[in-house]
């Protein structure tokens, strides 16, 4: 079964062709970072509208990067939700003409879903069950996933998301979205112990995460230097080590106590923090100490992609799950909702 999978969730145009028997075929992607860096956030009407733009040149380049036609395609997933709603309306919109005009299923898929089946695309593929660290620009969620659908939360921050909180420390230190690989970069000149930052909500039970008083103290750490003359370029270093210390340190405290908590030995890392190094290089030791394995997508289909969506949304299609007449987008949406493979959807 050939997917054509389509990502307009929020800043990032993506499309795949994923074939069920064959695997990954192509993808692209186009990122409008550059467009929104001047307004210093994500300009939703700005988005939808550049997605209009690049989603069918997109689509044209993956089938021919396949030396396919759109003939071949035997369904089409897009992403629903959550997200920002015009951006989400764009790609379903083009979904259901598309799939409408080639007289082949549509499916709305769910963004993190995507995320958390990223893994699935690369050689050494997780097998269920598996616990699941979703940290991506809006979520920081663990999950026990027992098959696709078949999610339950364990915990999830209660404030920010990690990856929010790279890019607003990104931004305190002077550094442009998206911040987490620039303050990551910038960590490399730090030197170790020369700050020490709060690893938040691990020294009482649960698995909930907060990352906003985090921030704060990063704050005040900057401008405590920058009152005394001395946030120069190894300060900023040390900030941005310090910081990203302390996420990892408390990211990796969270998935320990969850994978003792299930006994789980696999642990899936997804969503666009997961190509953090520090962060991967820390959970493969913990993992080791437990006798478990780290399970990660390779960087690029950690952040927004389209070949993720394919990927979640063939594994769905052929299980017959399809949208009815209606496109769906759907902003707020938690991921638990879903049903398992066999199960209708109602949407
Ligand atoms: P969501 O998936 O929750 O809707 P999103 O789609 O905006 O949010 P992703 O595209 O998965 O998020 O990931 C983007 C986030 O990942 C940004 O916050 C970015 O700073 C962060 N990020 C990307 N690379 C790294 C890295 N190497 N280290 C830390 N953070 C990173
Ligand atoms: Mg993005
Ligand atoms: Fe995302």
């Amino acid at each position: 079964m050939l997917i054509l999978g389509i990502e307009t969730s929020c800043d990032e145009t993506g499309v795949a062709l994923y074939d069920s028997d064959h695997g990954l075929l192509s993808h692209a992607l186009f990122s409008q970072v550059e467009m929104h860096a001047d307004y210093g956030g994500v300009v939703p009407e700005l988005a939808s509208r550049d997605h209009v733009r690049k989603l069918l040149p997109l689509c044209d380049q993956v089938l021919a990067e396949a030396g396919r036609t759109r003939a071949d395609i035997d369904g089409i997933a897009y992403t629903a939700g959550p997200g920002l709603v015009g951006a989400l309306m764009v790609g379903g919109s083009v979904a259901h003409a598309l799939g409408f005009a080639l007289g082949i299923p549509v499916l709305g898929v769910h963004h993190m879903e995507g995320h958390l089946l990223a893994p699935m695309l690369e050689e050494n593929p997780p097998a269920f069950p598996f616990v699941a660290l979703l940290v991506s620009g809006g979520h920081t969620q663990l999950v026990m996933v027992s098959g696709i659908g078949e999610y339950q939360l364990l915990g999830e921050s209660v404030d920010d998301a990690a990856g929010e909180a790279f890019d607003k420390t990104a931004k305190m230190l002077g550094l442009d979205y998206p911040g987490g690989p620039r303050v990551s970069a910038l960590a490399q000149a730090g030197r170790p112990g020369t700050y020490r930052f709060p690893r938040p909500m691990t020294d009482r039970p649960g698995l909930d995460f907060s990352f906003s008083g985090l921030k704060t103290y990063t704050l005040n750490t900057v401008t405590d230097a920058e009152e005394r003359g001395a946030l120069d370029e190894q300060v900023r270093a040390d900030i941005a080590l310090a910081f990203e210390t302390a996420v990892v340190d408390t990211l990796v405290i969270k998935c320990r106590r969850a994978l003792e908590q299930t006994g789980c030995k696999r642990l899936v890392v997804a969503g666009g923090v997961s190509a953090n190094r520090s962060l991967r290089q820390a959970l493969e030791a913990m993992a080791v100490k437990l006798r478990g394995g780290v399970f990660y997508a390779r960087p690029e289909f950690c952040t927004d992609n389209g070949a993720m969506i394919a990927y979640a949304g063939c594994q769905r299609l052929l299980a017959g799950q399809r949208d009815g007449d209606r496109i769906v987008a759907v902003p707020r949406w938690p991921m638990d909702t879903l049903p398992p493979l066999g199960e209708p959807r109602d949407n």
